[in-house]
């Protein structure tokens, strides 16, 4: 069956794989044979979709997977996919016998949590954990070489848990200034050193670091943003020591064409009026997909040429106007390219200021997904089916 035979609407994420392998193979040359690479594949792949890109990571090189919630990776399980999962968010300790059974490794980030799980543990199954520090991000963590001591200690005792890794989270690792990451990283090396015995795995590396300190690279990073393709941020995004290929896309189509005469509105609050006879064409994309209200007044591309959006954006259609007369069917392409013309996902962020991470994670799972490889598209992904 064709890819676009698996869904019925003319609306579609289209995720290339080989952009993905490319992205991996980059941040190889740049941390070295020795560092591993955990997949950051939380939030649906960063929108690009999880299996796929779990799976894509794990041929690549990538050893771990990171998601945020327990349920996250419970999905890529029942999905069969077996390598090591990190939660890297906070779970509930009654979970922790599920969690060890599955062999999802979670994040402990207190004594308290620690003490709750091991009254839901059994000897069936050991957890793996990995310990977290507040180094200076001020979120989920361990702050103090006290408390880290007495988890180890405590840990110890426990048979049915053990610490797989340590690791940090950088606040200001895509900013220019290095201070700040230098302080959290003298901070965390002085709380691993208190450690009595160093776990397997030693990490603080996210895109950025990875990209730019190789003083934080330790034992394996977690690659998320960069894998995709995608800037850490748009302070080093020209100084990149790699070369990296956006994985994502986002196209529509045409699907009806009208004149409107001077003076004839479009859309909800009838905001938008015609200044003179005007091409007007209906897009099936709206803010239940991601496309969100605040796009109103951005531009797509139709025929390579960039157009404006005109009038309020609805919950699943959204209007442009034309520069002239095209067809129902044809294609529109929101993000990415068409002929020379090109739509970054950064343009996007800057126009409704934010990041390229939210802009990616707000596309909906109601937009199918289709993976090329090798320049064809190989699946699809449709969340309604
Ligand atoms: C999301 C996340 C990452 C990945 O960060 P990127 O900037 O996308 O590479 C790494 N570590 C933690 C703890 C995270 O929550």
């Amino acid at each position: 069956m064709k890819a676009q035979e698996q869904f019925h609407r003319d609306t579609w994420v289209e995720v290339d794989l080989d952009a993905i392998e490319h992205n991996i193979e980059q941040i190889s040359q740049v941390i070295g044979p020795k560092v591993g690479i955990m997949a950051v594949v939380k939030a649906n792949a960063y929108g690009h979709g999880y299996v796929q890109i779990a799976k894509t990571a794990l041929s690549s090189g990538a050893t771990h997977l990171a998601v945020a919630f327990i349920d996250e990776a419970l999905f890529l399980r029942k999905q069969g996919i077996q390598a090591p999962i990190v939660v890297l968010g906070a779970s509930r300790p009654s979970d922790a016998e599920l969690a060890a059974r599955q062999s999802i490794r979670l994040t402990i980030y207190s004594k308290e949590w620690l003490q709750q799980a091991e009254t839901y543990l059994t000897k069936d199954a050991t957890l793996l954990v990995h310990l977290k520090c507040d180094t200076g991000m001020g979120r989920l963590g361990i702050k103090t070489a006290q408390e880290l001591k007495e988890i180890e200690k405590l840990v110890h005792d426990i048979e049915a848990i053990s610490i797989e890794g340590i690791y940090t989270h950088f606040a200001t690792a895509d900013e220019l200034d290095r201070s700040y990451t230098d302080r959290q990283m003298d901070t965390f090396t002085t709380l691993v050193a208190e450690l009595k015995e160093k776990p397997p795995l030693v990490h603080a590396s996210n895109s950025a670091a990875a990209l730019f300190r190789q003083d934080s690279l330790l034992s394996i990073i977690r690659f998320g943003i960069s894998m995709y393709g995608l800037s850490p941020s748009s302070e080093i995004a020209d100084r990149l020591p790699a070369k990296l290929i956006p994985a994502l896309s986002l196209h529509t189509t045409i699907v009806q064409v009208k004149k409107l005469k001077r003076g004839e509105k479009v859309s909800y609050g009838a905001t938008y009026e015609a200044a003179e006879e005007e091409w007007i064409a209906t897009l099936p994309i709206g803010y239940a997909d991601g496309w969100i209200r605040k796009m109103q007044g951005f531009e797509v591309l139709v025929d390579g040429i960039r157009v404006p959006l005109v009038g309020r954006i609805c919950m699943d259609q959204c209007m442009i106007r034309l520069p002239d007369e095209y067809s129902p069917g044809t294609r529109v392409t929101l993000i990415g390219r068409q002929g020379k013309s090109e739509i970054k996902i950064e343009e996007i962020a800057d126009y409704l200021d934010t990041i390229n991470y939210e802009v990616a994670c707000a596309i909906s799972a109601r937009v199918p997904r289709i993976y090329w490889k090798e320049k064809k598209s190989v699946s699809v992904l449709n969340a309604l089916m």
